[in-house]
């Protein structure tokens, strides 16, 4: 077992400029006001790795950066949380990826994405020697790395499996369409994966998430874990199939609650949780991140899961 790391977390990085509330844009030579803007580390990747460092995982960062202000920014918020960051890649011929997140007054976010490095990002770039000895291999962007998707995806989590490693990917919003059929090859070899509701239905053209876990189960995935938002998450494995309902809360804004739902599923997995406790302390987790803005910057730290989860109860906290 390799000391340094539990979870090897491989995504994306991004810049996340938020700004609330948006409910809609003025008119061209307008202008609106803003309550509130934050500039803060995102990406799936970064959130991810984040979240988990903030749950007391020994977590590894893959990840792609720019060779500019912005990279220094997102390496320096990801090492100051203890996650680590020696597989950062700055790219000399990219800019660090931005999104304008804008939230509206209900706390759903639209994306205007700039991918910058995050298209020169592949499996090359993966430190191996890092992935052996992890317990988890935890790919946090599926469809949003352009070089990975496809055959080297496949590739990857072929080599992590035969290093010992449990398989965890996160999609996300595939924005080719292609869906399915880029990651299907690949996902004979996972042991998590967690879509949400929108995904899982594009995925597999099925509407109810029970069809949506027996379809992902049939190409080879074993344990389906669809997010659905404020009501929790459907969880269908090797425990059986159920819901595990979620927490009340009065949500900010939800950038980033589906990755640090998946870093408190997996944390709580490396403790030897059963799949209905680790569900339940992600579902708080992903609920506690929806009450700040941003994403890496919301994770909520282990002890403060704990003490929500010993105290929420109904009450409905924000
Ligand atoms: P994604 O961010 O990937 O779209 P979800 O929006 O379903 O995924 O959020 C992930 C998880 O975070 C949910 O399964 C749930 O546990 C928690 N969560 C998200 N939004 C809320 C909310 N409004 N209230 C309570 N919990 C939430």
């Amino acid at each position: 077992m390799n000391p340094s790391c539990e979870v090897f977390c491989a995504g994306n990085a991004v810049v996340d400029v938020l700004a609330r509330p948006v409910d809609g844009l003025a008119a061209p030579g307008a202008s609106q006001r803003l309550e509130e803007v934050a500039l803060g580390p995102g990406g799936n990747g970064v959130n991810t790795a984040m979240a988990l460092a903030r749950l007391g995982v020994r977590v590894a960062l893959a990840a792609p950066v720019g060779e500019d202000r912005l990279g220094e920014i997102l390496r320096q918020s990801v090492g100051a949380e203890g996650v680590d960051a020696s597989n950062v890649i700055s790219f000399k011929e990219a800019r660090t990826s931005v999104s304008m997140v804008l939230v509206d007054s209900s706390g759903e976010r639209r994306l205007l994405h700039f991918r910058g490095a995050n298209a020169h990002f592949s499996a090359r770039h993966l430190n191996w020697d890092l992935v052996k000895g992890a317990r988890i291999f935890h790919y946090a962007s599926a469809f949003a790395l352009p070089s990975f998707d496809g055959a080297p995806l496949t590739e990857t989590v072929v080599r992590a499996k035969q290093l010992g490693c449990l398989i965890s990917m996160n999609p996300c919003w595939d924005s080719s369409g292609r869906w399915l059929p880029l990651i299907e090859p690949a996902l004979a070899y996972v042991d998590y994966f967690y879509p949400n509701l929108d995904e899982g239905r594009q995925l597999t053209g099925e509407t109810e998430p029970r069809t949506i876990a027996d379809r992902l189960h049939r190409v080879g995935v074993k344990t389906v874990i669809v997010k659905l938002g404020s009501a929790g998450c459907y969880v269908d494995g090797a425990e059986g199939a159920f819901i595990c309902p979620g927490f009340e809360v009065r949500a900010v804004d939800t950038t980033g609650a589906g990755d640090c739902f998946a870093a408190a599923f997996l944390a709580a997995i490396c403790r030897g949780n059963s799949l209905a406790e680790s569900a339940r302390f992600a579902n708080a987790a992903g609920a506690l991140a929806t009450l700040g803005m941003g994403g890496g910057d919301s994770a909520p730290t282990r002890s403060r899961v704990l003490e929500f989860l010993a105290t929420s109860g109904d009450r409905v906290i924000g």
